[in-house]
This record gives structure tokens, C-alpha cells and sequence, in this order.
């Protein structure tokens, strides 16, 4: 998938040139709609067909509520854990029987050693298995996050795709192509039509590229594309942080994020560094504030080079 992107980025570059005049003119379709911006404060709030939706200081998890007990998407914060039980409690739905992990990053894994413990089963990609039973290095931190006790780790844990049943609902879920890590999972119920898609989409936040955890900006356009095909115009998307987003948002969101590659692809064949991005005006005319410019292209500098070899012979 990833030469597939490289090639298109060849046909499709703008220039340098062309970049400025971004500022002024460009990409205005890629104005972010938030078809879904006014919604409900209520947490859980129903999503339709047994499924709800939790903010667990303010990381957004999926709960399905019918058949054998409760399915979670993303286990939220540790430090919000206690809160969160009692909000499963209130739903008066029985216990925890599964819990899928989007990726391994804290804020979607902190609940898995309570559920782990109380004998829930835990899927996840198999990326997301290593990082949470090995201690790996964080650069930007200057530091190891150590393994999580093994009652956190995944019980269940694949590289392509899988389905479950529960209910009436069939939930499929399957690998991202590293739009934001290198373990990033979709969670599917296709009849209910709600589409857990982790940190792959980014409506109100800088999109986080977790580079040295493999993410990068050729791997979410590819991975923004893939969740395209699954929805439709009634499909109810559900990122890691901010509102739930419709298949419009997604197709503005991707049109954002293949802009972006095919700028940043062309800067850096001119040997353009992070900083020189920003000068060059990189992130100008996107319809987009951005809360630290600088870090996200830092992060897609680092992840671009760390990708070369899917971008294009002249880059080596
Ligand atoms: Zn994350």
C-alpha cells in the first residue's frame, strides 16, 4: 500500500513553486466540516443499536451492551479508571468480557490490567501485544516505558483482520496500515454502522504522528483510504479524541492528509528540513489551526524519512 502511494505522489506532485500560493488559495474543499459538532453531553451517550459512547477524561471508548456481557473499544486513562467502572455499572449490562485495544499508547490501554484481571479476553493487533509486554525506548521523552503487567496484555492478537458475533452485531476489525503506530486497529459494527478508528483520525487535534512507533504520513492517507471504502454517508465514526465524525469529515480529513503527504513528499526531495517545511508555508491555506506546527512536522519529517524506501528512488 505504501508504493501504491509513492506512485500516485509522483503523478500528483504540485511543485515547489505552487506551495506558495497555498496560502492564499489553496485546497479550499479541505475546510473541516463537523457535520457532527453539535451533540449531546451526555456520557455514555447512545450511538444506536446497544452501542454507547464514553469519554473517559476526554478519550472517547465504545461499549456494546448486548449479548454476553460488555465489549469495550480502548480501556481509557488509568487515572480514570475508577470513573469508568462505575459508568459501565450504571449501564446495568453485566461485566467486561472484551476489550479491544485501537493501539498500545497509554491512553487506550491504561482499564486492560482491571479487565484483564476480572477475566476479560483482550484483542488487539500484535504490535500492540510486543509494546506492552516488552520496555521499549521513548526518544522525545529520554526515557523506557516498561512493560504493563501481564493481566494488561492482549489475550487475542493478530496481524490482518478478524470478526466476532455478539447479538445481533458482527464486528470485524483489521490492521491500519501505521497511520499513527504500527499497531493501530479498526473496530467495525456493521450493523449498527459505528466505525472505531483510534488515533487513524485526528478532527479537532493536531493528526500525531508517532514516528518512532512506526506511524507516518504515507501510512494514514493509505489507512484514511481503507476506512473510506468501509463507511457510508449514515456510518458513525468514531476517533480517539474530539466529536464523532460522518463519511463527509473523513473524506475532508483524508483529502487534508493526501494534500499534506504530496506537499511535504515534494519539500523533501528538495532536501527541505522540518523547520524549512514551516518556512516554505507547508501548512498554509489548509483550513486547518494548527497547536504545534512545529512538532507535527517534525514528527512527519522523521516518519517520512523513516519510510524512504516507500517514497521514491531519488530519495536515499
Ligand atoms: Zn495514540
Amino acid at each position: 500500500m505504501h508504493e501504491t502511494t509513492g506512485k500516485k505522489k509522483q503523478a500528483a506532485l504540485p511543485g515547489r513553486r505552487s506551495l506558495l500560493k497555498y496560502g492564499a488559495a489553496g485546497l479550499a474543499t479541505a475546510v473541516f466540516p463537523k457535520a457532527l459538532l453539535a451533540q449531546a453531553e451526555a456520557n455514555p451517550r447512545p450511538l444506536g443499536n446497544s452501542l454507547q459512547l464514553i469519554s473517559s477524561s476526554g478519550v472517547n471508548l465504545l461499549v456494546h451492551t448486548r449479548g454476553d456481557g460488555l465489549i469495550l473499544v480502548d480501556s481509557g486513562p488509568a487515572s480514570a479508571i475508577d470513573k469508568l467502572y462505575d459508568t459501565l455499572e450504571s449501564l446495568q449490562a453485566g461485566p467486561v468480557r472484551t476489550v479491544f485495544n485501537t493501539h498500545w499508547h497509554a491512553d487506550q490501554v491504561g482499564g486492560n490490567e482491571v479487565f484483564g484481571r476480572d477475566g476479560a479476553r483482550i484483542i488487539a493487533h500484535q504490535k500492540t501485544h510486543q509494546r506492552l509486554s516488552t520496555d521499549y525506548y521513548i526518544p522525545h521523552e529520554q526515557r523506557y516505558q516498561r512493560a504493563m503487567p501481564k493481566a494488561a496484555w492482549p489475550t487475542e492478537f493478530f496481524h490482518d483482520r478478524g470478526e466476532i458475533n455478539a447479538g445481533n452485531e458482527s464486528i470485524d476489525y483489521g490492521w491500519l496500515v501505521q497511520p499513527h503506530t504500527d499497531g493501530d486497529i479498526y473496530v467495525h459494527f456493521r450493523d449498527a454502522n459505528v466505525l472505531a478508528v483510534g488515533d487513524a483520525l485526528s478532527p479537532e487535534r493536531d493528526p500525531e504522528l508517532d514516528w518512532y512507533g512506526g506511524g507516518w504520513l504515507g501510512g494514514r492517507v493509505d489507512s484514511q483510504k481503507q476506512l473510506l471504502a468501509m463507511t457510508n454517508a449514515d456510518t458513525v465514526i468514531v476517533p480517539a479524541y474530539g466529536p464523532v465524525m460522518s463519511q463527509a469529515d473523513l473524506m475532508a480529513e483524508l483529502e487534508l492528509t493526501q494534500e499534506l503527504y504530496n506537499r511535504l513528499l515534494d519539500l523533501i526531495r528538495e532536501g527541505c528540513s522540518a523547520g524549512c517545511m514551516l518556512n516554505e508555508g507547508a501548512l498554509d491555506g489548509l483550513g486547518r489551526t494548527w497547536g504545534n506546527p512545529e512538532k507535527f512536522l517534525y514528527d512527519a519529517y522523521k516518519g517520512l524519512w523513516a519510510h524512504h524506501y516507500n517514497l521514491a528512488p531519488n530519495i536515499l
